[in-house]
């Protein structure tokens, strides 16, 4: 199976293998890696993952992707190690909200977000390439709270790789922030930047867009533009729906949104074969994705700070993914809306592309009270305290006026004692920490501030490369 860049067409992107698009992050034209053609199931196939280990699972997933590069049993080996660091035997369980309403508990990894599912196998599977490889790299990694202290846990204290995590200053919560600066692995760098997680992101494009640097510090990147996180991602949508009953059962989606990562990884587990009628994108109150969909243009707005600080984002990476496939997988056209979007800001979705999309798609986006209001809610219905990002989603499903025979799986992103200040806010209740291993509160912190300036981190990220 090869990979193709969603700009190909007017550039020499050539296709690569799965192994050199793990790696490669984003394509030298500036596009996203997608899979030539989705691999798919059949559905007596899904129907028998039921009651199967999670890991086992997400060997068949990730199999279909790697299609031979790595051999069935290192995978599944892979799998195995990256979800023991899991507290919960099912990794990602499914429990109940209310009538046809549950949630998939995705918190249960080492630094308790979603981000962990991905990057656990992510490190593995550097790990499997550089050695194979003899290669080390540089990750760099703009976060908006959760991937950084994913990818720190995930990679740290490894031989191949260092990693520098960049996060905007004071945006993120003290845990979050708490969860990367308090290793003490020679190859972790942090690095808080004073501007917002777009300004992050922007500085992490402008790293690969210089061949030069790229090359220079062996440049790698495990946001979710790197397929691989996709596809570890889309592993949860097979297991949670066939728990209750897919394929004979279609399950819908409410997926509280920032880079789009996560709502990409629902349409391609569709894709592959998984009968999903519904995605719903719930986003707070920046609302590009959600707007989007709902009036067909993509617009960059200014970034506010929220609750949900993970998803306080107004360019969704992942979003050139699923414009490339509405526009039928033209590359040409991709390149020049994406391109455009970079200059202006803007891309006017076209009207066929757009119809495509909300066959499947619906956005809605939840206002700061409402966020708060549903934390209660859910307490006082449930006893259950969930963290802002999944009451984002819980309250677009209430308002949305989903189909009532269609049980909806909300993703549950992060667990609730990752955000203290403001479950408790909403709730009168402190959420207390699933796992007290870490001493994070009393932990020295170390990182280093610099100004959200392209040319001064990538001086950082040259001196802590040592190139
Ligand atoms: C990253 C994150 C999100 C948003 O996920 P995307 O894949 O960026 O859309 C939502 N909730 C939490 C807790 C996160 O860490």
């Amino acid at each position: 199976m090869k990979y193709i860049s969603t700009r190909s067409g007017d550039s020499a992107a050539q296709p690569i293998g799965f192994l050199d698009a793990v790696l490669a992050g984003l394509a030298p034209d500036g596009g996203l890696y997608v899979p030539e053609t989705w691999p798919t199931f059949t559905p007596e196939e899904i129907a028998a993952f039921a009651g199967r280990p999670y890991a086992e699972v997400a060997a068949a997933v990730l199999g279909k992707f790697a299609d031979g590069e790595i051999e069935g049993d290192v995978l599944l080996e892979m799998c195995q190690e990256a979800y023991s660091t899991f507290a919960h035997a099912a990794t990602c369980p499914v429990s109940q909200l209310g009538p046809n309403l549950f949630m998939a508990e995705l918190f249960h990894g080492p630094t308790l977000a979603f981000k962990d599912v991905a990057m656990q196998l992510l490190a593995r599977l550097y790990d499997h390439i550089l050695g194979q490889r003899g290669r080390t790299l540089t990750i760099v990694c703009a976060t908006s709270g959760d991937t950084g202290g994913a990818a720190v846990e995930a990679f740290r204290g490894r031989d191949n790789v260092r990693i520098c995590a960049m996060f905007p200053e004071g945006r993120i919560s003290e845990v979050q922030r708490r969860f990367m600066t308090t290793v003490e692995d020679a190859n972790v760098a942090n690095l808080s930047l004073q501007g917002s997680f777009d300004d992050c992101q922007a500085i992490l494009k402008a790293m690969f867009a210089d061949g030069q640097f790229a090359t220079a510090v062996d440049l790698s990147a495990v946001n979710s533009i790197n397929f691989a996180r996709i596809a570890a991602q889309a592993v949860y949508y097979f297991t949670t729906a066939v728990a209750l009953g897919a394929p004979h059962r279609p399950v819908s989606f409410a997926i509280p949104t920032g880079n789009f990562g996560d709502a990409f990884a629902a349409y391609v587990a569709q894709r592959m074969g998984l009968p999903i009628p519904r995605i719903l994108v719930a986003t707070n109150s920046n609302d590009i994705m959600a707007r989007a969909f709902e009036d067909g243009r993509y617009a960059r707005g200014n970034v506010a700070a929220t609750q949900s600080p993970a998803m306080d984002i107004q360019v969704a990476s992942n979003f050139e993914r699923l414009y490339f496939e509405a526009v039928r997988r033209d590359g040409v056209e991709t390149g020049r809306a994406f391109r455009g979007f970079a200059e202006t800001g803007v891309i006017d979705i076209p009207p066929s592309a757009l119809a495509a999309m909300r066959e499947l798609f619906a956005g809605a986006s939840t206002s700061e009270p409402d966020t708060a209001r549903e934390m209660l809610v859910t307490l006082n219905e449930t006893g259950r305290l969930i963290d802002p990002h999944t009451a984002v989603a819980v309250s677009a499903v209430r308002r949305a006026g989903m189909d009532g025979s269609t049980p909806v799986i909300v993703l549950s992103t992060a667990h609730a004692a990752k955000f203290p200040e403001a479950v408790s806010a909403a709730t009168g209740t402190t959420p207390t920490f699933p796992r007290a291993d870490r001493a994070l509160s009393t932990k020295p912190e170390r990182y280093d501030r610099l100004p959200a300036d392209a040319a001064v981190v990538m001086d950082y990220v040259r001196s802590f490369a040592g190139r």
